[in-house]
């Protein structure tokens, strides 16, 4: 499933040089995108990017300024919000708490005018796609604050709407049930076959969900990709240290070959060797992004390795399956290094203090311009 990679599919949604201006102030600066049916999307980026007024623009609660918005091919200025086939999640789920569940995911269906039958039907259906069956008759008071997350969910995607815009859906449950629901999510989302938009400020939600992540700063989207290559191929540092634990390592290039430079880094003695296909001139800038897997901690000086710089383990970071060690070169800079713990704590391979080498291929990491 890689519409966006076929020439010949035409998104469902498409901005074309949008730009929505609140006064003096741009909020969404001449954003262009196309987002394909069945996908499952996430805009990501810090609180005042303008996720939510992008969403509110595809829901209709906005007018943009300059530009055009196109869903299935229509340009959807002149629709109503009631009139198109858009719903908004939001947050604080609005149930009413006056009605039972059934009738809570039923009430757009009879002020729709949708035959009794056919409500019977359709919420019937709902309530199984989001396995509600056993709460059908309680109020939302009744019941817990995910159940209360499934109900709205099931209460947008009633009246089958083509486009399902999620406004930080799972922003009010626990770490854990926010996991588990996002499997629900992504198994929903595929049964039905509706697109999904979804804004978040959880970076691993975003991953673990979306088919393609955007990445907005300030108005703008700066990076759309799978997540996997948004988190391997980042195109700026912006995004690079968006997404995840990164190392960004400053320095001017010198070209040593094809796709081989080195780079001068004001901390390290030596110069390092990186392997890119992005091109720098010579004396030009460059950043060398690199997550903190792709380091290696070892006691000893590897050999043969592309890059090996020696320092002493400042911190460490438990997390389980996994220690994060913050390693303080002799310049003061640190660099992160990440090594999976396969052996008791008791017999931790390294502690603080210790002086180890940290190594990594010229390839490991991303060489970035801005
Ligand atoms: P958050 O993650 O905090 O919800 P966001 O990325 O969703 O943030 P938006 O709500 O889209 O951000 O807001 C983008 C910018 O536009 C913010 O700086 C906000 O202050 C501004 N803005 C939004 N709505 C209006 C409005 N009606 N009038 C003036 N400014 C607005």
């Amino acid at each position: 499933f890689e519409p966006w990679n076929d020439p010949e599919a035409k998104p469902l949604i498409e901005f074309q040089n949008v730009t929505k201006r609140f006064g003096e102030f741009t909020a969404i600066d001449d954003l262009t995108i196309g987002i394909y049916e069945r996908e499952f999307f996430a805009l990501l980026g810090p609180s005042g990017c303008g996720k939510t007024t992008l969403m509110r623009m595809l829901a209709g609660f906005e007018t943009a300024t300059e530009g055009k918005i196109y869903l299935a091919g229509q340009d959807i200025a002149p629709v109503p919000p009631n009139k198109r086939a858009v719903n908004m999640m939001f947050q604080s789920y609005a149930l009413f708490p006056h009605l039972s569940i059934w009738d809570n995911i039923a009430f757009g269906l009879k002020r729709e005018g949708m035959p009794k039958d056919d409500i019977g039907e359709r919420v019937e259906n709902m309530l199984r796609l989001t396995r509600l069956e056993k709460f059908a008759r309680r109020k939302p008071h009744q019941i817990s604050g995910g159940q209360r997350q499934r109900v709205a969910l099931a209460r947008s995607l009633a009246k089958a709407p083509k486009l399902l815009l999620l406004d930080e859906p799972l922003g009010a449950l626990d770490k854990k049930l926010r996991q588990d629901t996002q499997f629900e999510l992504m198994d929903i989302q595929e049964k039905t076959g509706t697109t999904f938009v979804i804004v978040t400020h959880d970076q691993e939600e975003a991953m673990t969900v979306a088919s393609r992540v955007a990445v907005m700063d300030n108005g703008k989207i700066m990076q759309v990709a799978t997540p996997d290559r948004i988190y391997e191929t980042p195109n700026s540092v912006y995004v690079a240290d968006f997404i995840g634990d990164v190392n960004i390592i400053d320095g001017t290039v010198t070209p040593t070959g094809e796709d081989s430079y080195a780079l001068n880094w004001k901390e390290g003695q030596e110069p390092l060797t990186v392997k890119t296909p992005n091109t720098f001139s010579d004396g030009q800038t460059a950043h060398l992004a690199i997550r903190p897997e792709k380091v290696t901690i070892t006691a000893d000086r590897p050999e043969g390795a592309d890059n090996a710089v020696q320092g002493k383990i400042l911190d460490i970071a438990y997390l389980g399956n996994i220690s994060t060690y913050h390693v303080e070169l002799p310049s003061g800079a640190v660099i992160k290094a990440q090594a999976a713990n396969t052996r008791r704590i008791s017999r931790r391979a390294f502690t603080w203090e210790d002086t180890v080498w940290l190594s990594w291929t010229a390839t490991a990491g991303v060489l970035l311009a801005n």
